[in-house]
């Protein structure tokens, strides 16, 4: 059975005519910035529900909702030849509990992946080890109480000792970037991690958006810092997964649209970046986040311009679990290190991950509004 697909089980004329509603609901409220707490509900309070929107939509986008689910459910990426990043797929959490949970979910990945050949990474969302009211605020240069600045410190504590962790158990660990209004405040602590942990090898890696319209600027001032405290960039490339967020919010707020204008720019930058990081392999270690074709395609002519092994080690390809599979294959069959990004959490907290991914998943869309969960 084809587990990307959404898979059409139901009976009854009743049965399918909620399916479809439940749905579309979803795709509808996909739409919305954030997931309304009607749907939290629903998921929470009602068994049907929650069956129904884990197996059509959340088991196609992630692992499963523990590590352990996650692992079993992953043979056949092993048997592709894939690699697999564990995602701890939580964000924005509220509370210190909540963060020391992550913290511990995190930590348990890593030593899941340590014995693991196939697990080279874990990632980590900003968002699941601390507050980003407070780091919003500290980006802001509003002055912080002496309690509140105990809990960023906190944050920043949890992140180190899962460097520390990250480095003995030789996996490197992947941090996730997120939104523009707290975005500053991580790089400049994963900045300071890079300096400390990179030195030899990239253990850390930071995430660069290139749909923001100073992630140019941003990459050479990165390699200047790596440059002048000699040590090694770890540097995903995206092109960002927020952007109706962030202009929203940047209208709403009254500051300027942080995003490149229109997409032939954001197209420009990313190609940029990526060339930039080819150009200087030796320090960067590279990972393409992408599920665009052509983008691939075109990077893979500029690296056998330039002589690059496709198996060097300061290069790979990443793909979402559930999305971009051809992608995937044909990258693993030119020699290339390939990973999928596996997400796992409880379905009511990674909500936010699913909803960004049936946005960009037009294909699944598209089915969810067609025939497949229309009423016979
Ligand atoms: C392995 C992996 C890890 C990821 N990690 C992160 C992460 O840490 N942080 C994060 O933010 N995202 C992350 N993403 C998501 C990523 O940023 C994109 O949202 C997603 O991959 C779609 O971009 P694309 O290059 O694959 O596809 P494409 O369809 O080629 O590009 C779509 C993207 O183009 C940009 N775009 C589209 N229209 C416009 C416009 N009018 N103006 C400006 N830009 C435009 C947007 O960024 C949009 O998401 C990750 C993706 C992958 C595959």
């Amino acid at each position: 059975m084809n587990k990307n697909r959404p898979i059409q089980t139901s009976t009854s004329r009743t049965e399918k005519s909620n399916q479809n509603s439940l749905l579309k609901l979803m795709l509808w409220t996909a739409y919305i910035p954030f997931p309304n707490s009607w749907v939290k509900f629903l998921i929470t309070k009602c068994t049907p529900i929650r069956k129904l929107l884990r197996k059509k939509l959340f088991l196609i986008f992630c692992g499963g909702e523990t590590l352990k689910e996650s692992q079993e459910n992953l043979s056949h990426l092993r048997k592709k030849g894939w690699k697999i990043m564990i995602d701890y797929a939580v964000e924005a959490e509220a509370d210190e509990k909540a963060f020391e949970k992550s913290y511990h979910e995190v930590r348990n990945a890593i030593q899941t992946a340590k014995p693991d050949p196939s697990i080279v990474f874990t990632v980590i969302k900003p968002s699941s080890l601390g507050s980003t009211i407070l780091m919003t605020k500290y980006q802001n240069k509003i002055s912080l109480s002496p309690t509140e600045q105990n809990k960023l410190l906190a944050f920043e504590k949890r992140l180190n000792k899962l460097c520390v962790e990250a480095k003995q158990a030789n996996i490197s660990l992947m941090v996730d970037a997120e939104e523009y209004t707290f975005q500053g405040y991580v790089d400049q602590v994963v900045q300071g991690l890079i300096k400390t942990f990179n030195q030899k090898t990239s253990t850390v890696y930071t995430t660069l958006q290139c749909y923001r319209k100073d992630s140019i600027s941003r990459l050479h001032a990165l390699y200047k810092y790596i440059q002048t405290h000699s040590c090694h960039l770890g540097l995903k490339l995206v092109r960002g997964a927020y952007m109706e967020e962030e202009r929203k919010k940047a209208q709403q707020e009254n500051y300027p649209d942080p995003i490149h204008e229109n997409r032939i720019d954001c197209d420009n930058a990313y190609q940029e970046g990526l060339l930039f990081c080819l150009q200087h392999i030796d320090k960067i270690s590279l990972c393409v986040a992408t599920h665009n074709q052509q983008t691939c395609m075109q990077l893979i002519q500029e690296i056998d311009q330039i002589g690059i092994p496709h198996d060097h080690p300061h290069l790979c390809f990443a793909q979402l679990y559930g999305m971009a599979d051809p992608l995937s294959d044909e990258l693993c069959e030119k020699g290339f290190s390939v990973h999928k990004y596996v997400p796992y959490g409880p379905i009511e907290k990674v909500l936010p991950y699913l909803y960004r991914r049936l946005r960009e998943n037009s294909s699944m869309r598209e089915q969810i509004q067609q025939e497949g969960y229309s009423q016979a």
